[in-house]
């Protein structure tokens, strides 16, 4: 168990990393077309016919947007064998993305770094789903990461593939023993929490109530950001929530995650989006019942409450 959270030390770096969105560097041509990490390199094989991995694998979440590695001209956005491709020319040289559900069609001048697509799930690899990223000149496959400066990327040790898995373990136990789930999500607001998850009296029914969330403190107008990546499962409007979203972020550590966001002023995005970890969903209100402006976020798991702190810590 001290071996499992010393790993799990060390994992964090690379943690905070698996829901950042595609990184976007002002120096050099290429770039990461996921936040990664890279847990599956290039291993092509020695004749054409055999197997080999010609190209490699980038952990991240399904929905994750796919940037282009540098700038050029998609060439293809469609379907082959049942997975979504982009593929972006670089001149001599061609970038594959997938599987991905393509955002531009085919001719679209890209810039480094672009959204060019969605991860979808199909590609699996140890701890979640992965894009698989190549690189051609003519038929010859070459490594992807061969477009980076060397200190760019973010390759993690030869034992990458378990650390993950080890990863996922920690994440799975951590869900089922009720302790702090690391690094699951980001806050929404950066304000403390003023009202904490659990049974209180109501300030404004004046009864003993579950508070099933916490009230973080925000300013009225402030940004609200997404807590993870995931896709819009609610928009709705009700006499106790004021303006209320729900996003649901998928499966993390085996079990069904979804956050929501109480008495917004609005919410800038609509059923069905995909949103990224931090990206601004809506502004801090005071509609519904409530007494000042302040954020009300709730988490459920397994579609039951959870104390969000939990998650938030770490
Ligand atoms: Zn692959
Ligand atoms: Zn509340």
């Amino acid at each position: 168990m001290a071996r499992l959270r010393v790993l799990v030390a060390l994992l964090l770096g690379s943690l905070l990393c698996l829901g950042a969105p595609p990184v976007a560097r002002a120096a050099g041509s290429a770039v990461l077309p996921l936040a990664g990490p890279v847990v599956r390199g290039f291993d092509p094989p020695d004749q054409p016919w055999l197997p080999g991995h010609r190209g490699v694998d980038l952990l991240g979440a399904v929905g994750t947007e796919v940037g282009a590695a540098r700038a050029g001209r998609v060439v293809f956005a469609g379907t082959v064998a049942g997975q979504g491709v982009v593929v972006v020319s670089h001149g001599e040289l061609r970038t594959t993305y997938l599987p991905v559900r393509p955002l531009v069609p085919v001719g679209t001048q890209v810039s480094a770094g672009q959204a060019i697509g969605r991860l979808r799930a199909g590609h699996p690899c140890p701890g979640g789903t992965c894009l698989h990223w190549g690189l051609k000149r003519g038929d010859a496959y070459l490594d992807p990461l061969s477009l980076l400066d060397e200190a760019e990327v973010r390759l993690l040790p030869a034992d990458a593939a378990t650390q993950v898995a080890a990863l996922a373990g920690y994440r799975a136990t951590a869900f089922d023993s009720g302790t702090t789930v690391l690094g699951v999500l980001s806050r929404p607001v950066p304000g403390a929490v003023g009202s904490p998850f659990g049974m209180r009296l109501h300030p404004i029914f004046h009864e003993w109530r579950l508070h099933n969330g916490v009230d973080l403190h925000a300013g009225c107008g402030d940004p609200i950001r997404a807590a993870a990546p995931g896709r819009v499962l609610r928009v709705s409007y009700d006499s106790a929530s004021g303006h209320r979203l729900e996003i649901d972020h998928g499966t993390v550590g085996g079990h069904r995650l979804v956050t929501g966001y109480l008495h917004a002023t609005g919410y800038r995005v609509g059923v069905g989006a995909w949103v990224r970890r931090g990206e601004v969903v809506g502004t801090v209100g005071s509609t519904g019942w409530s007494t000042g402006c302040h954020l009300h976020f709730i988490v459920t798991v397994d579609g039951r409450y959870a104390d969000p702190e939990r998650f938030l810590k770490g």
